[in-house]
C-alpha cells in the first residue's frame, strides 16, 4: 500500500524539504510518530566534555529498543523485519529515491534522536553492507543537504543488520558537524579532490574524508576500506560512518563533502554487561560518536561522566596502534600510484 502512495525521485531531485514534508504528513497520520517526536521535545540533556567536543548526553527512554536490540541470526530469522514495506505501520508513508547503488524508501524513524530523523531503507531485504553503497550515502548527503546521513555497521549498532539502511538527522545538532574545525586532522593520503586524515584529539579510530568530488570521495573511501581489518566471519570492517554536504564560497569547487569513519573492534563496551555500579545500558553508534550520547535509562543519564564515555570509546574503537598500522598500509599500498596532490 505504501508503494502505491510513494512519490518517486532520483537523488538529484530529492531535497531536505521533501523529507521534512513527509515528516509533517506522518505526524498528522501516524500516532506513533506524533507521540515519539512530541516526547523528544521534552528529553533531558546534559553536557560533558569528550575529547575536543562538548557532548550532549540525551536521556531518551524510547531508544531502549535500539540499545538492547538482539541481532543474533536466530532472532533475526524469527522476527518480522520492521524495515520491510509489508510490515510497516498504518500511516507510515514513504518517499522513493533512486540512487546509483540501489533504490530506497525514505521513511520517518519512529525512535527519533533528532527533531527530523529519517531511515533510508533499501527496496530489497538485503543485509547491511556498505560495499557499492557509499556513493549513495554521498549522493543522499547532497540531496538532504540540511541533514547528516549516517550508517551503523551490521555489528556496530544497526538494529536491523539484515536489511540495508542509512539514517538521516537534521544538521545543527551533532558537535561533530557544528564544531568540525575543532578536530585536529593529520592528512595521510590525498588526491587532487580528496583528503583522508586521522584525528588525534578525539576517539581512536576516527578518520575523516573531505572532498570536492562525489566520485573521488567514493574511490578514496573504497581504497581505505581495502586496508581495514575484517574479523573472521564478518563481511566488512567494523565501522560507523557519518556523511554531510556543504556548499562553499569557492567558485571552482562549490561542493564539499565531509565524512567521518569510526573504525571499531567491539559492538558493546564492558559496562553494558557489568554488574552493580559499573553497569551502564549504552550501546554507542554513529550518533553517539557524533556527540549526542544516548542513555535510555534515567539512572545512567544521571551517573555517566566524561571519563565513562572516553573509556567506552577506547574499548569499542580500534587502538591508536591499530590506526597507525592502517595509515602505514594505506600509504604503502596506494600512495605511490596516486602522486597527484
Ligand atoms: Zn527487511
Amino acid at each position: 500500500m505504501a508503494e502505491e502512495k510513494s512519490e518517486k525521485y532520483t537523488w538529484r531531485q530529492l531535497t531536505s524539504d521533501i523529507a521534512d514534508a513527509l515528516l509533517k504528513k506522518d505526524l498528522e497520520t501516524w500516532s506513533v510518530a506524533s507521540e515519539r517526536f512530541g516526547a523528544l521535545a521534552g528529553v533531558s540533556i546534559k553536557r560533558l566534555r569528550v575529547g575536543c567536543f562538548d557532548f550532549k548526553v540525551q536521556y531518551n527512554p524510547a531508544r531502549v529498543v535500539s540499545t538492547t536490540a538482539k541481532i543474533d541470526a536466530e532472532t533475526l530469522r524469527n522476527r518480522k523485519c520492521f524495515l520491510c514495506r509489508e510490515y510497516r505501520q498504518v500511516g507510515q508513508d514513504a518517499v522513493r529515491v533512486i540512487c546509483d547503488g540501489g533504490e530506497y524508501d525514505l521513511i520517518v524513524n519512529p525512535f527519533p534522536i533528532f527533531n527530523r530523523h529519517f531511515t533510508i531503507v533499501d527496496d530489497v531485504h538485503v543485509r547491511q553492507h556498505i560495499e557499492g553503497r557509499f556513493i549513495d550515502m554521498v549522493s543522499l548527503a547532497k540531496s538532504l543537504c540540511n541533514h547528516i546521513v549516517f550508517y551503523n555497521g551490521p555489528k556496530c549498532g544497526a538494529s536491523a543488520p539484515d536489511h540495508l539502511h542509512f539514517q538521516a538527522g537534521n544538521k545543527g545538532e551533532l558537535p561533530l558537524q557544528t564544531d568540525f574545525d575543532k578536530l585536529d586532522r593529520k592528512v595521510f593520503y590525498k588526491t587532487a579532490r580528496t583528503r583522508l586524515s586521522y584525528v588525534v584529539n578525539f576517539a581512536n579510530g576516527c578518520f575523516i574524508l573531505e572532498s570536492h568530488c562525489r566520485r573521488d570521495i567514493t574511490r578514496v573511501f573504497n581504497l581505505f576500506m581495502s586496508v581495514l581489518p575484517v574479523k573472521k566471519g564478518d563481511w566488512e570492517p567494523m565501522m560507523d560512518i557519518l556523511v554531510w554536504f556543504e556548499r562553499t564560497d569557492n567558485k571552482r569547487d562549490p561542493n564539499l563533502w565531509r565524512a567521518a569513519v569510526f573504525v571499531r573492534r567491539q559492538l558493546r563496551p564492558s559496562c553494558y554487561t557489568a554488574k552493580g555500579e559499573k553497569h551502564l545500558l549504552v550501546s554507542p553508534a554513529s550518533v553517539d560518536f557524533g556527540g549526542i550520547f544516548v542513555t535510555p535509562r534515567k539512572e545512567d543519564f544521571d551517573k555517566i561522566t566524561s571519563g565513562d564515555i572516553e573509556k567506552i570509546f577506547s574499548e569499542i574503537c580500534i587502538t591508536h596502534r591499530q590506526s597507525e598500522d592502517i595509515i602505514k598500509t594505506m600509504k604503502n599500498t596506494h600512495t605511490t600510484k596516486n602522486k597527484n596532490t
